[in-house]
């Protein structure tokens, strides 16, 4: 078989290697699941990493407390060029499997809005939960481990790393995707994707707040810190979740989701006051000859009213006469507040966004085992896929699911 390098081979050369049946490469949420699922099945399993420590996105996730699975999963909660490959893997490891697996372990967690579950205390509890599981299921984790050089010979995986040189019958890529650079997020599942001819969908940032050029920027910054709760659509998706002024431009829960569906040059449209008659509210102000702005306020902070009547005064009119404005201006003005149409220039970029859209096709790999249909031997799990969940736990629920599923399979 020939030799399939990604780097040049380091300057090290060992006279021996360490032979483990299965090697993972990265300790982050999938990889140790699948870890531990594998080392329970009689593997002798070795995650490596090039982190100082396992698992760095669990830990800062959720602002801290790891928002880990959601009650309410389905695949319509992920974005995947094949939108069936994610029901497999999610099927068979629910996120009530997860929540048996904490339950088991003491961990204090809490439901929030919109079926979020998160830790009580901390998120690093989780982590020693999962780290406990890989102790007790055999798992050798190595972490400061650079991978320096992979090649593949005679059905062998060999990894030169600055730990050493390692063999492996099955490889396991779970070395996450490019979001959060600062938490050593790289794209080497892509490069090892591509050694072996696989397809990579391009990568775009996910879960990332929108940024605003010109006028709007500065509208923004002059209400930074302000939240709404509306309703906010892109490409099609809707999503009822707050939204939150930047000096950049827009963020918050709503801002999030909607970027996952925002595609560069596309507008994004904001419903200022979702599910209410706005036509009929502004109808029967006309009649009672009362006041926009303190209508407005009954639904939307001051500051915000203000900034509104000032952007888009009715009838040019900073206060209007309301019995004097027709009714062809109020439908218009009502389809203003409801469909605000904005075109961000930009998103905030990897560096900001909590996931990577794109990656590893996942007509490339097994949805059963998530080994490549290609390459005997060689595994994705995780988000270096082309899997990207909803705002919500459903990124971690993929890395749970996919690691349980290839795991089991290895
Ligand atoms: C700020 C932030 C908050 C988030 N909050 C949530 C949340 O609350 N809920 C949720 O569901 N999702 C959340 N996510 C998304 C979630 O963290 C990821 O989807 C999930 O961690 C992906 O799991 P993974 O195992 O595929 O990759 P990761 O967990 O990213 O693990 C990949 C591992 O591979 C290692 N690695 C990378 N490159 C190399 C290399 N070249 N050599 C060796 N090792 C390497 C990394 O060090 C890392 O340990 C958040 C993400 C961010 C950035």
């Amino acid at each position: 078989m020939p030799d399939h390098s990604f780097t040049s081979p380091s300057s090290n050369t060992y006279s021996e290697s360490t032979f483990r049946d299965v090697i993972i490469i990265g300790a982050g949420a999938s990889g140790l699941m699948c870890a531990a699922t594998a080392g329970y099945q009689g593997k002798q399993v070795l995650v490596l990493d090039h982190a100082p420590k396992a698992a760095a996105k669990i830990r800062i996730s959720g602002g801290g407390k790891c928002n880990f699975t959601n009650m309410d999963i389905s695949s319509e909660n992920y974005i995947c060029q094949n939108p069936h490959f994610v029901k497999s893997a999610l099927s068979r490891y629910p996120s009530s499997a997860f929540i048996e697996l904490v339950e088991r372990h003491g961990l204090a967690y809490e439901q929030r809005e919109l079926g979020k579950l998160f830790c009580s205390e901390r998120a690093s509890d989780l982590i020693q939960i999962l780290r406990t599981e890989c102790d007790w299921a055999g798992v050798e984790v190595q972490t400061r481990c650079a991978i320096q050089q992979l090649s593949y010979e005679d059905g062998l995986y060999r990894l030169t790393t600055s730990q050493g040189v390692f063999q492996c019958a099955k490889l396991v890529v779970a070395s996450g995707a490019l979001s959060f650079a600062k938490l050593k997020a790289t794209g080497l599942g892509y490069d090892i994707a591509r050694q072996f001819g696989l397809n990579v969908i391009e990568t775009r940032p996910g879960l990332v707040p929108l940024s605003f050029a010109g006028r709007w920027q500065k509208r923004f910054g002059e209400l930074s810190g302000l939240a709404l709760d509306v309703s906010v659509t892109a490409g099609g998706r809707s999503f009822n979740e707050a939204i939150l002024f930047t000096h950049t431009g827009l963020s918050g829960p709503g801002i999030l989701q909607a970027s996952n569906y925002w595609q560069a040059g596309e507008p994004i449209v904001i419903n200022l006051l979702p599910k209410k008659d706005v036509f009929a509210e502004l109808l029967a102000l006309k009649k009672q000859g009362a006041s926009l702005s303190k209508w407005l306020q009954r639904y939307l902070p001051k500051r915000m009213v203000q900034q509104w009547l000032e952007w888009y005064p009715l009838n040019d009119q900073p206060q209007p006469d309301m019995a004097n404005i027709s009714d062809d201006s109020l439908r218009h003005y009502g389809e203003q507040l409801m469909n605000w149409t904005l075109y961000p220039s930009d998103t905030a970029g990897y560096d900001k966004a909590e996931v990577t859209l794109g990656g590893v096709d996942t007509d490339e790999v097994s949805q059963k085992s998530f080994e490549a249909k290609k390459q005997p031997g060689l595994y994705f799990i995780g988000e270096v896929l082309d899997v990207t969940g909803h705002l919500g736990g459903y990124n971690f629920q993929w890395a749970w699911a996919s690691g349980v599923a290839c795991g089991l399979a290895l």
